[in-house]
């Protein structure tokens, strides 16, 4: 048991190095095979090595001819044979040259291959070749794309679309992977309630319960869906009493100051509880903890704040329990569309896009604004104690980064 609060805002550095530590100390070890069209966004979770060279054989990488370049001396030569993708061809007779097609292989002793622009045949049926031969050209060598043996995709690698078809290339029907982690998404406040039941007085839909179910699929994690909790004490224990076999409880809302704090609570009395200031803006307040074992992390509520927190910090926390080492969105530099007057304490996040080259910040940027991000391209940084002027560069880390 044991609680503590930061007394002086912690940067995002820090907070995410202390993440990140501790993804490194609950790492995801279970692994499984999974069906090559059932691991879109799962993590390797050993290095993938190629079985066999690819290409297997040397082949040519154009419609035309192959040949022997020794043999060429400027005459024309007779065709012996038609190779097609897919047949096996014989030798090279020599002094001859082959009808070759792209992603045919190449007969023993051709070793160049002109293109079919570049050759003609004559009356008798031979062919001559214009232009410049240079010996090996238009010839895809074996084991180009790689040799048997090779990791050809490191442990930690996130599977896409991309990555998939490498592992069909190399002729994988299935691939070992990270089990996916499981997540439990809980969205505390009184005030909540889900989309198609009605609104009573007071009441707003729960909307962070949707965003965090649908980003953590894009994740690869599997999603329990922990419902509304009502700001409750008993409710509260019970709800995480429920939720013991699970990777991660995220939840939302019930972390700002001043608020009557019952995940905290449950926290400090049966786990570890962690109150995080952090120096940016939107989400301030963070939860770090555990549960009787379980990694507890809890966003701040409002729409704005928890997709900048769970963009920066739950998920390069999450992709790092799973292995994965390049957790930092790819982020550019551009030139500010804006101008910066006031300096802040904590850095800014703006929800913001690209117009003409610039970053544009969305006109409202109350972190009760969900909208801002639908309309951003991304998170315009504005660093803490600086002002900017149009023009000035600044750091913009596309939505897409952080989304997938
Ligand atoms: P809290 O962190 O509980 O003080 O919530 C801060 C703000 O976010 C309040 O205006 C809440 O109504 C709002 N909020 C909290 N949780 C959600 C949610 N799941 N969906 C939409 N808004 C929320
Ligand atoms: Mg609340």
């Amino acid at each position: 048991m044991s609680s503590a609060t930061q007394s002086s805002l912690l940067s995002l550095e820090q907070a995410l190095a202390l993440l990140l530590a501790q993804a490194e100390a609950a790492p995801i070890l279970e692994q499984e095979w999974v069906a090559l069209a059932a691991a879109d966004t799962r993590v390797l979770a050993e290095p993938l090595l190629a079985p066999r060279d690819m290409p297997p054989w040397a082949n040519s990488a154009m419609d035309g001819y192959a040949l022997r370049y020794a043999d060429w001396r400027g005459a024309a030569l007779a065709v012996s044979q038609r190779i097609q993708a897919g047949s096996a061809p014989q030798p090279l007779q020599p002094g001859t040259c082959a009808r070759i097609f792209t992603g045919a292989p190449m007969p023993a002793g051709a070793d160049t291959v002109v293109m079919q622009e570049n050759a003609e045949l004559d009356p008798a049926g031979q062919v001559l070749f214009s232009g410049d031969l240079k010996p090996g050209q238009n010839v895809r060598p074996q084991g180009q794309e790689c040799t048997q043996g090779e990791v050809v995709l490191p442990a930690g690698s996130r599977l896409g679309p991309i990555e998939l078809g490498l592992a069909a290339s190399l002729g994988y029907a299935a691939v070992p992977v990270k089990r996916q982690p499981r997540v439990a998404v809980l969205s505390t406040g009184d005030e909540l309630v889900e989309p198609g039941q009605p609104l009573g007085p007071g009441q707003i839909y729960n909307s962070n319960r949707q965003v965090l179910i649908s980003w953590l699929e894009r994740l690869g994690c599997a999603v329990v869906d922990g419902g509304i909790l009502p700001d409750d004490l008993s409710l509260t224990r019970a709800a995480l009493h429920d939720l013991a076999e699970v990777d991660l409880i995220l939840s939302t809302g019930g972390v700002s100051v001043g608020e009557a704090d019952y995940l905290g609570q449950v926290l400090r009395e049966d786990g570890e509880l962690t109150l995080w200031k952090l120096a940016i803006k939107p989400g301030k307040p963070l939860t770090c903890g555990q549960y009787r074992g379980v990694p507890v992390m809890g966003l701040p509520g409002n729409p704005a704040s928890t997709l900048v927190t769970f963009g920066l910090l739950a998920r390069p926390y999450l992709l790092r329990r799973l292995g994965v080492q390049r957790v930092a969105p790819l982020a550019m530099q551009l030139p500010a569309g804006f101008s910066w007057s006031k300096p802040g304490q904590r850095r800014e996040y703006l929800r913001a896009r690209i117009e003409h080259g610039r970053v544009v910040p969305y006109a409202n940027q109350s972190s009760g604004v969900l909208r801002s991000a639908a309309w951003a391209e991304g998170l315009a940084e504005v660093m803490e104690h600086s002002t900017l002027a149009e023009g000035d560069s600044l750091r913009f880390i596309p939505l897409s980064e952080l989304l997938g």
